[in-house]
């Protein structure tokens, strides 16, 4: 009599990944281009392209590096971008967003329906002391100002053609007020994609550079989710669901994989999962080492972001998933 030790006998696990065929046959996860979304730097007043330290294969880009850099990827079989507008002049503290607007309003002149754009709503990199809100002289956060500055923004891009808006500042009822705002303009089918659970993090160093949003002083503690707390992190992306966010996202990614499929149960939307700058560059970094092959783990963790229940995901290896099989 034979002793079953586990559900599935052993036998039958190594017959089943004795082949490429029938391990492709058995997996449970797939996905395609449709998935990713690439972000993108497009910087005020930069001639050309600018590389960024430690993310390979992303640069910051002026206007018409810009363009042609999205070109290749449209081409490359990408459809979703993740646009991050730089002006040049910190310190108006309201980021007017008239640099952001003419960049929409560059690409979908340029590529019309062949991509999706969604456009970063924040301050950062518009505020003189690179924090996500206006203070006042005491350094406290003015919450009032800063969701009247956003909206504005919001609205402004809407306006240029942005196919969507990703608030990423974590201020409270931001959501809430961004989706009044852009309705209030005729704006109701532009979606939002909140970055609804986004904790303070040592893995956003690389982006922070690119986007020239690193605060000048302090950190973001006060206002980003603590990497300890569950349950604030899970209420964070609750209370976005319910202020109208239409996609959610958890952020680090890859320090957040327990929180996707728990998020997306009790909120009843899609959840995806941005893999920061730092988690890119980490694994850029090995490959440079030479100890890891960077394309394998880069797919590796992207299954991983699916398996965990991630509806797409946003990652700065995205214009290399063609290259690495992923199929359009
Ligand atoms: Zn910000």
């Amino acid at each position: 009599m034979p002793v079953v030790t586990s559900a599935l006998p052993s036998w039958t696990r190594l017959r089943l990944r004795q082949s490429a065929h029938l391990r492709d046959l058995c997996s449970e996860i797939s996905f395609t281009t449709a998935h990713l979304i690439q972000p993108i730097f497009v910087v005020e007043g930069l001639e050309g392209t600018e590389p960024i330290a430690g993310l390979d294969g992303n640069s910051r880009l002026g206007l018409h590096a810009g363009l042609e850099t999205i070109g290749r990827d449209v081409a490359a079989g990408l459809r979703h971008f993740l646009l991050f507008a730089v002006p040049s002049h910190t310190g108006s503290a309201t980021a007017d967003g008239a640099f952001a607007a003419r960049v929409v309003e560059a690409i979908k002149r340029r590529f019309g329906t062949q991509l999706h754009l969604w456009v970063d709503v924040c301050l950062c990199s518009s505020t003189a002391d690179g924090h996500c809100a206006i203070s006042d002289e005491r350094g406290r956060i003015d919450l009032a100002a800063t969701l009247s500055a956003l909206g504005d923004l919001a609205v402004r891009v809407a306006d240029a053609g942005a196919d969507g808006v990703s608030p990423s500042d974590m201020m409270d009822g931001r959501t809430a007020w961004l989706r009044q705002s852009l309705d209030a303009r005729g704006h109701q089918p532009v979606p939002i994609m909140s970055y609804s659970t986004k904790f303070a993090s040592q893995f956003y160093g690389p982006f922070r550079e690119a986007a020239g949003s690193a605060p000048r002083h302090g950190n973001r503690a006060h206002y980003q989710i603590d990497v300890r707390s569950r349950t604030d992190a899970i209420a964070s992306s609750i209370r976005c669901a319910e202020e109208g966010a239409d996609l959610l996202m958890v952020k680090p990614g890859m320090t957040s994989l327990d929180l996707i499929a728990p998020i997306r149960e009790a909120t009843a939307r899609l959840v995806g999962a941005y893999q920061v700058s730092g988690e890119y560059a980490g694994l850029c970094a090995l490959g440079r080492e030479g100890l890891a092959d960077v394309d394998a783990a880069l797919l590796e963790t992207w299954h991983v972001f699916r398996r965990a229940g991630a509806a797409f995901i946003i990652t700065y290896g995205a214009r290399r998933a063609r290259a690495i099989g992923v199929p359009a």
